[in-house]
């Protein structure tokens, strides 16, 4: 009995022993398109961003070990600093190659990323998030980067507000600056819609806090959510009618302003039920549609110019070329930004609204779309940079500007940076 115990033991300890070895094989045997895998992405077979036991081919023990809150799954954040997440292997951005499109000259403007970082006694850090930001800029041509807070809700964890962005904007001129709203205004239509009504303490508290982030120097309002859902514990589900009252009254103080919203709205054109590898609860298991409540927010005021974000990850599957062609046709204050995340393809996203072919190839009929509507387009990476670079977006400022590779040089020029001049009112 008892040397049977220890021959057990042994065995575990011996497979947990030879799990690198076991990890980098299981790397180094994917085909050369899936490099840029990480173990977990490799081994998330139905791409829902956590691992199940079948799912898992590491040995049990380290299963075990792994999924701290033993839900039977290990998620995303179980795996960060792991191997899984591929930190024992994976090169950090900043100690990666530009790639080819490195240029000498910086010149594009990239138009939504996110920084995050520790906050120590109420000060939120992130100058080495903008470190990190900057190589990736350096690396690929980009002079300005916009950031923002994330669309946040009621009762959020950590929040981000538009002046914990500041400091990084004074201190790199002329290299980054910011939008607001995602920490306060999102909030209030959160807020707003929980309780049921809009009274009129709520609209002079939105009015006076859109005047104070245009006093403070914002760029524009963002990020702002209309249908967002949850992917993770930390990301919550939030949804707003695109017409709720205080969108139509967001868009009469962008034109007031003259400021951009940067709206992030997954795709509903009719109702649909949630697609499967997202999780309901906290997603709803029905999607109410909201195009035509979008196509009235784009209505209401057409001095507001509104950037419908994050095309190129689109998860209903609904954001079509013919969706957006109508929308920018009946549209004049429609823009769009595009991110082309990284490991996207990996990710298997592949699917008739993703931009790029399984070879990494520009469709020819996005293309087409692009260059039907060349001055509605813009650069929007939605890199979430933390100060360890190890978010599962890493990498996505890089692999959205090198699309620009495969535009016609004034396209390039256009999407690339001369819209985001335009739109946001940058010094040249
Ligand atoms: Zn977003």
């Amino acid at each position: 009995m008892r040397e049977s115990i220890g021959k057990s033991a042994a065995k575990s300890k011996l497979a947990v022993l030879l799990w690198p070895i076991f990890a980098f094989l299981l790397l180094a045997g994917y085909p050369a398109s899936a490099k840029a895998q990480t173990p977990f992405e490799g081994m998330d077979r139905n791409s829902d961003g956590q691992l199940s036991r079948s799912e898992f081919r590491g040995p049990q023990r380290a299963f075990k070990r792994l999924d701290r809150n033993k839900d039977g799954y290990i998620s995303r954040h179980e795996a960060s600093g792991t191997r899984l997440s591929g930190d024992a292997r994976r090169p950090k951005q900043s100690e990666k190659k530009a790639p080819p499109t490195a240029s000498s000259e910086l010149i594009y403007v990239d138009t939504h990323n996110h920084l995050v970082g520790p906050r120590k006694m109420g000060e939120l850090h992130l100058e080495k998030s903008a470190r990190i930001a900057l190589v990736a800029m350096d690396a690929t041509g980009v002079r300005i980067n916009l950031l923002m807070p994330m669309p946040q809700t009621v009762n959020q964890k950590h929040k981000l507000y538009f002046e914990d962005l500041l400091p990084i904007i004074e201190r790199y001129p002329g290299r980054f600056a910011a939008l607001g709203g995602g920490g306060s205004l999102n909030v209030m239509i959160q807020q707003v819609i929980r309780e049921g009504h809009v009274t009129e303490r709520m609209e002079k508290e939105f009015d006076d806090r859109a005047s104070e982030l245009v006093r403070k120097g914002a760029v524009g309002f963002g990020e702002m959510t209309a249908e967002h859902f949850s992917m993770t514990e930390k990301h919550p589900y939030e949804a707003a009618p695109p017409d709720h009252p205080l969108f139509l009254r967001l868009a009469d103080l962008a034109a007031r302003y003259n400021l951009p919203i940067d709206l992030h709205m997954e795709a509903i054109p009719e109702e649909m039920p949630m697609p499967p590898r997202f999780k309901s609860p906290p997603n709803p298991r029905t999607l109410t549609p909201n195009m035509e409540a979008f196509s009235r927010l784009l209505s209401h005021n057409r001095e507001a110019k509104i950037i419908w974000v994050h095309l190129g990850w689109d998860n209903t599957g609904k954001r079509t070329i013919a969706l957006t062609r109508k929308l920018l046709a009946e549209n004049p204050n429609l823009y769009v930004s595009i991110r082309i995340a990284s490991g996207m393809r990996q990710r298997k996203v592949v699917n008739p609204t993703f931009p790029l072919a399984e070879d990494g190839r520009l469709k020819p009929e996005w293309l087409a779309l692009f260059q039907e509507f060349p001055d509605r387009f813009l650069l929007g990476s939605d890199e979430i940079i933390k100060p360890a670079d190890d978010h599962p977006s890493a990498g996505s400022i890089r692999s959205t500007v090198s699309l620009l590779d495969q535009f016609p040089p004034k396209l390039k020029a256009r999407i690339g940076y001369e819209n985001a001049y335009g739109l946001y009112k940058l010094k040249k």
